[in-house]
């Protein structure tokens, strides 16, 4: 057993705090990874305080993991000691539905195992996330990351970064499209980099005017307030993708509206309610509603060498574990910009 030291929500409604618990021993197939940064993303704060039910606890919340290779198992040729590596949202899956047989183990029929707050495959125990300092994952859920690029900032590419580049990929996002990120929080500032980036004319769509700068700075061509219902009007029937990442309840009928004819509400955002869609508002301009979990193993690769080549990455604000708390609070109030970005150096012993 591997002790490792973390950070846990103990119940829905205390505060996380210092914990210790055991890491498996590396088997044949896994990696062991000293983590160096983890990420912090709304889905932690909403499992962390049971938003969605059947949180589990003690809880280690993270999965947006960067680290370096500390040692590995008798099979594993992909990585070696000393190689820097990272791991997302999921640690395991059937890995043969048809869904993995497609590299799309992100929507495996059983359900893809989560990096924490999940029970582990073979009935071992709970899954432990990367507020922590080492884990211990097989080597099919570990990602190469590039040494080019500002690690700290890599982190949220595993989580924010994938869970926007995939959709805006399936929406066949390129030049001459137009393309609104609504939410410029950890997934909308990677949106709008993305959408940026594949050639679209892009619109940000917030609730805080004070975003418009960073909007610009971002390389989003018009930045909309969605209180001002004026303004969001003169933008009826005008894109042909809207990237939902907002993480309160809301309703998806004012940003239909926004979409032009075969326009597609690409939703990532996961608030609790369920929200009302008018279906006058589907059949104008044959509109759709499509949501998006995170992406496969080889996609994610695939975007993590593609922002190594464009040189994208996270804006981030570094923390010490111990300030998780009051990060947590930050970010309900939309006060980040745009990642909190632990600093696993915190916790070591
Ligand atoms: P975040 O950094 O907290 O950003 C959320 C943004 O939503 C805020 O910055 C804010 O943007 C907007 N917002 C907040 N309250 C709002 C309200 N009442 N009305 C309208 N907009 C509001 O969160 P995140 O980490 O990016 O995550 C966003 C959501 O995606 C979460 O629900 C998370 O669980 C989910 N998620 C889904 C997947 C997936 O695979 N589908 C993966 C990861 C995360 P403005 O200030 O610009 O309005
Ligand atoms: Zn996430």
């Amino acid at each position: 057993m591997l002790p490792t030291n973390s950070f846990a929500a103990m119940s829905a409604t205390t505060p996380l705090e210092a914990y210790s618990f055991n890491r498996r021993t590396v088997g044949n197939n896994d990696v062991q990874i000293e983590i160096l940064y983890c990420g912090v993303c709304h889905s932690d704060l909403h499992q962390a305080k049971d938003e969605w039910g059947g949180s589990i606890y003690p809880m280690v919340p993270g999965h947006e993991i960067v680290g370096k290779v500390i040692s590995v198992g008798s099979e594993v040729t992909k990585f070696k000691t000393g190689d820097l590596a990272g791991v997302g949202v999921m640690v395991d899956s059937c890995k043969h539905c048809a869904s993995c047989n497609q590299d799309l183990e992100n929507y495996c029929e059983e359900g893809m195992t989560g990096t924490y707050n999940a029970k582990e495959r073979d009935g071992s125990g709970i899954t432990m996330g990367g507020y922590s300092t080492q884990i211990v994952v097989n080597d099919h859920y570990v990602f190469h990351i590039s040494e080019k690029l500002n690690l700290p900032a890599v982190a949220p590419l595993l989580c924010a970064g994938i869970t926007t580049y995939s959709p805006l990929v399936f929406a066949g996002v390129k030049k001459g499209m137009k393309v609104a990120i609504v939410g410029l929080g950890g997934l909308g500032h990677m949106g709008v980099k993305f959408a940026v980036s594949f050639g679209a004319e892009v619109t940000v769509i917030s609730t805080s005017p004070n975003k418009e700068a960073d909007a610009k700075k971002l390389g989003a061509t018009h930045f909309l307030l969605s209180t001002n219902e004026a303004d969001m009007k003169k933008y009826n029937n005008y894109f042909d993708v809207i990237l939902d990442a907002i993480s309160a309840n809301h309703d998806y009928t004012q940003y239909l509206n926004l979409l032009a004819l075969n326009g597609k509400l690409m939703v990532v955002g996961l608030p609790t309610e369920v929200p009302k869609v008018s279906p006058f508002s589907l059949i104008t301009n044959r509109r759709s509603v499509i949501g998006s979990c995170i992406g496969g193993m080889k996609e994610t690769q695939e975007m993590l060498d593609y922002c190594a080549e464009h040189n994208i990455v996270s804006d981030i604000e570094i923390i010490p574990m111990q300030n998780i708390n009051e990060a947590y609070n930050r970010m309900l109030k939309g006060d980040v910009k745009y990642r909190f970005v632990i600093d696993l150096a915190s916790i070591k012993a």
